[in-house]
């Protein structure tokens, strides 16, 4: 018997999957405090004292659960960054990020614990670990923390100085 050739179809579809999700409780007061007020809040740990920005439940140290909001300053240092030149996607948007950008570990002053952002300066040899940096709001909030915050700009002074 002569077994017949199947003809195997492939069908392309493409489909857009736009979803939300809840911030939750602290989330929400974290980003909506930035978005109303231009105010950036970490939470304080009541039995070790270690303010964590940005916000979270319960202390990663001590297990504690967390409800002491702490009104933290526009500014903090460079903990660390990173200058990207390779192509990349933005997994927050799947859009690609326009490059060169930097990527900054932030610590507000008042925080224990850092913010990753942007940083609007490109050229590596003109930041250093340590350097003074300014969040800068956009006029028109939405509650989106890495739209809100356009991104932070290297302050005039340095901690060390
Ligand atoms: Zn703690």
């Amino acid at each position: 018997m002569k077994e017949e050739k199947k003809e195997l179809l492939e069908v392309h579809y493409g489909k857009e999957q736009l979803y939300n999700w809840h911030c939750g409780p602290y989330w929400s007061k974290f980003l909506a405090e930035i978005r109303d007020n231009e105010k950036i809040y970490g939470i304080k740990c009541p039995k070790c004292g270690r303010v964590y920005m940005p916000p979270r439940s319960v202390c990663g140290r001590c297990f504690t659960e967390m409800n002491e909001w702490v009104e933290l300053g526009n500014e903090g240092v460079i903990d660390g960054f990173t200058v990207v030149k390779f192509p990349y996607i933005n997994p927050s948007t799947g859009e690609m990020k326009n490059i060169p950008f930097t990527s900054v570990w932030i610590r507000l002053d008042g925080a224990d614990t850092c913010l990753i952002h942007y940083l609007d300066e490109k050229d590596e040899e003109k930041i250093e670990v340590g350097m003074r940096v300014k969040a800068v709001f956009r006029e028109d909030k939405k509650g989106d923390l890495y739209y809100d915050i356009k991104h932070f700009k290297i302050a005039d002074r340095f901690k060390y100085d």
